[in-house]
C-alpha cells in the first residue's frame, strides 16, 4: 500500500504550531506526515516511517514532506500570514539525510520556491548522525550556508547527547516530551528539564518543549526559562487550511493567563 500511497495522493502534511512561551505568539510550526489509508484511515507516522525507512521509499517520502512544505511555505509568505523569523520544521529520516545527493535537492527546493534563509528548519535525531558523525556535520554545514537551521530532536533520549551538542552546528535543542509529561510531579523529571534548560541557555541555543499538555506544565516551563513549546495545550497538529487560520490574529494571547511580565 505505501509504495502506490505517494503516486495516488495519500499523504498530507499536518502543523503544530511553534508558540513562544512568553509572548504566546505562534513563531513557526513543525511539519508532520499523516497517510490517509484508503480503507483502513488516519496512520500514524509512528507505524509506517520504520516501513518507509527499511524499504527505501523514504527516500521519495522525505523529498516530498520537503517539497510540500517549501510550497505550503511559498504561499503563506505570499499571502502576508508568514512573518519574517517565523519557521517552519520538518523532519529527517537517517536514509534520506545520507543520501549524497540529499544537499543537491534540498537546495533545488529552497530555490524553486524562493524560500528565504532562515525559514526552514530541520529536525534531526542522535541516530541520524550517530554513524558518521563528521559527514553529517559537513551536510549540515552545507545547507546552513543556505539559511537552513538545525534543531536537535527528542533531546536527552540519545546515548551521548552532550558530546554531540558540543559538535554539531544545531541551533536549537528540543526537549523530548517523554520529560514533560510529568514534569509537574516528577522532581527528578523537573531537575532533568532544568538542566537541559540551562545547559541550552549556556551553549547560546534555543531551548523548546515538546508534548506541553497542561497550563501547569507550560508554567513551571516558563519559570524555568524555556524558550518556545509544542504540545496539545495549545494546538494538537491540524491540516494546513486549520492552521492558517490561527495565524493572522497572532500574536495569540488566549491560554497565556501566567504570562504576566
Ligand atoms: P516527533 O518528531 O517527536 O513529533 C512529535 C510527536 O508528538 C508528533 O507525533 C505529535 O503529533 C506528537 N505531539 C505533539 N504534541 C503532543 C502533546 O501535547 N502530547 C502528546 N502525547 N503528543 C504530542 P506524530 O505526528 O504521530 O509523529 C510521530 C513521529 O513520527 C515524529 O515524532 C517523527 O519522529 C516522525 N515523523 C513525523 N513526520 C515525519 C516526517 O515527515 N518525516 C520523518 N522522517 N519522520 C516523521
Ligand atoms: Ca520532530
Ligand atoms: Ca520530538
Amino acid at each position: 500500500d505505501l509504495h502506490r500511497a505517494l503516486d495516488e495522493k495519500q499523504f498530507e502534511l499536518f502543523f503544530q504550531p511553534k508558540v513562544d512561551i512568553h509572548s504566546g505568539a505562534i513563531i513557526g510550526a513543525e511539519a508532520l506526515l499523516r497517510w490517509k489509508h484508503p480503507t483502513k484511515g488516519m496512520i500514524s507516522p509512528a507505524d509506517f516511517i520504520p516501513v518507509l525507512e527499511t524499504s527505501g521509499l523514504i527516500v521519495d517520502v522525505g523529498h516530498w514532506v520537503i517539497e510540500d512544505s517549501c510550497k505550503k511555505l511559498q504561499q503563506w509568505i505570499h499571502q502576508g500570514i508568514w512573518k519574517e523569523g517565523m519557521c517552519l520544521s520538518v523532519n529527517l529520516s537517517p536514509r534520506q539525510f545520507r543520501r549524497e545527493t540529499f544537499v543537491d535537492e534540498v537546495i533545488d527546493v529552497l530555490n524553486t520556491y524562493n524560500i528565504p534563509a532562515g525559514a526552514l528548519d530541520m529536525e534531526i535525531t542522535e541516530g541520524l548522525v550517530i554513524q558518521r558523525v563528521d559527514d553529517a556535520i559537513a551536510t549540515m554545514n552545507q545547507l546552513a550556508k543556505r539559511g537552513v537551521t538545525f534543531s536537535l530532536d527528542d533531546f536527552g533520549t540519545g546515548y551521548s547527547s552532550i558530546s554531540y551538542l558540543k559538535k554539531l552546528p544545531v541551533q536549537t535543542l528540543k526537549v523530548d516530551q517523554s520529560f514533560i509529561r510529568d514534569i509537574t510531579d516528577d522532581r527528578s523529571d523537573r531537575v532533568l528539564v532544568e538542566t537541559i534548560i540551562s545547559m541550552g541557555h549556556l551553549l547560546g541555543l534555543v531551548v523548546v518543549a515538546e508534548g506541553v499538555e497542561t497550563e501547569q506544565q507550560l508554567n513551571l516551563l516558563r519559570e524555568l526559562g524555556c524558550h518556545h513549546y509544542q504540545g496539545y495545550w495549545f494546538s494538537r497538529p491540524v491540516p494546513a487550511q486549520e492552521f492558517e487560520q490561527k495565524l493572522p490574529s497572532q500574536p495569540e494571547q488566549k491560554k497565556q493567563t501566567a504570562a504576566a511580565e
